[in-house]
């Protein structure tokens, strides 16, 4: 297995729950494969965390709306609205429950505008069980799953496209592989060449560097779905909104605590757990983490404007 090159990172654009509050902003992340855009929800104030981070705004490629509450999508209009004054052409897609579409269609009407880049809508609808694939490119395949919130919420799973072998250069040199024969090899095809002799894509490359995903879970309960779902996932996301002190209103609001976080995270077998989604009663996050650590170590806090590695 070879060391991976290709980037795959998670950048914390806002980790608030409900409102914005000691000075944290309202759910968003920016996911980046090999500098390929994906936004992970769009709480209001998104397009200002972006400008803040100098994130490349117009590389956004899709957009995944996680459910209809609105710190989770009340600031895709006017970010829209901002990729069309910047001259965006390039089509965005968007993953999300029905109603947006007409939410989002009811602003820009009123305004009499028309944006001059083509949304392509697609209605998110998760299976009872297990996941489904909704998005692929030449990147990224996203898969979405069922969470369990006050209303229907969805979860999702982030991974990069299966690679190629890696090619060994000087293993090619000393057997003059040809520039045009390197691409079979790396699809893990043998060469026959004209004199009857034949390179083995195995002699020539190594394995490909495991596919890495990430798990996205926000507002829902502590499910087993989750950690069936996520099992084994470089790193895993799950809302923390309280702390055990809390558990009562945890339960009535159909979230979690940062305790039962990390209870997936470790029955998941994950590497890396986040946590965020804080409720606004928490001015400091210490506790958050001495909730968590105990049971899984590798618990960090979503600090808005970190970006995160995946490896
Ligand atoms: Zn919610």
């Amino acid at each position: 297995m070879t060391a991976h090159k290709s980037k795959f990172s998670v950048t914390i654009l806002g980790s608030n729950s409900a409102l914005p509050a000691n000075g944290r902003n309202p759910t968003s992340q920016l996911l980046n494969i090999n500098n390929h855009y994906y936004l992970i929800d769009c709480g209001e104030g998104t397009q200002m965390q972006l400008r803040k981070y100098g994130v490349k705004m117009q590389r956004i490629k899709a957009i995944f709306i996680s459910h209809m509450h609105g710190d989770h999508y009340f600031g895709l209009v006017g970010l829209l609205n901002s990729l069309h004054l910047l001259g965006r052409k390039m089509p965005l897609e968007i993953y999300a429950p029905e109603a947006l579409e007409a939410i989002v269609q009811l602003q820009l009407d009123a305004s009499g505008g028309r944006l001059q880049f083509p949304i392509q809508f697609h209605v998110l609808n998760a299976p009872d069980q297990g996941s489904t694939v909704i998005y692929n490119d030449s990147e990224l395949q996203a898969k979405v799953f069922r969470l369990k919130h006050r209303i229907p919420c969805c979860g999702f799973l982030f991974s990069e496209q299966i690679k190629e072998r890696t090619y060994l250069p000087e293993k090619g040199a000393s057997y003059n592989v040809k520039i045009e024969e390197i691409p079979y090899l790396k699809r893990g095809e043998d060469v026959t060449r004209e004199d009857g002799t034949t390179l083995l894509s195995s002699d020539f490359t190594d394995d490909p560097p495991k596919v890495r995903t990430y798990a996205y879970c926000t507002d829902t309960l502590p499910l087993k779905r989750t950690v069936e779902i996520a099992q084994g996932v470089e790193c895993l996301y799950h809302e923390a909104t309280f702390l055990e002190t809390e558990i009562e209103r945890s339960k009535q609001t159909f979230h979690s605590t940062a305790k039962q976080a990390a209870q997936i995270a470790r029955d998941a077998k994950v590497d890396q757990l986040l946590i965020g989604h804080f409720s606004a009663r928490y001015a400091s996050l210490d506790q958050h983490l001495e909730e968590s650590r105990p049971i899984f170590a590798n618990t960090e806090l979503t600090v808005e404007g970190k970006e995160f590695e995946i490896n």
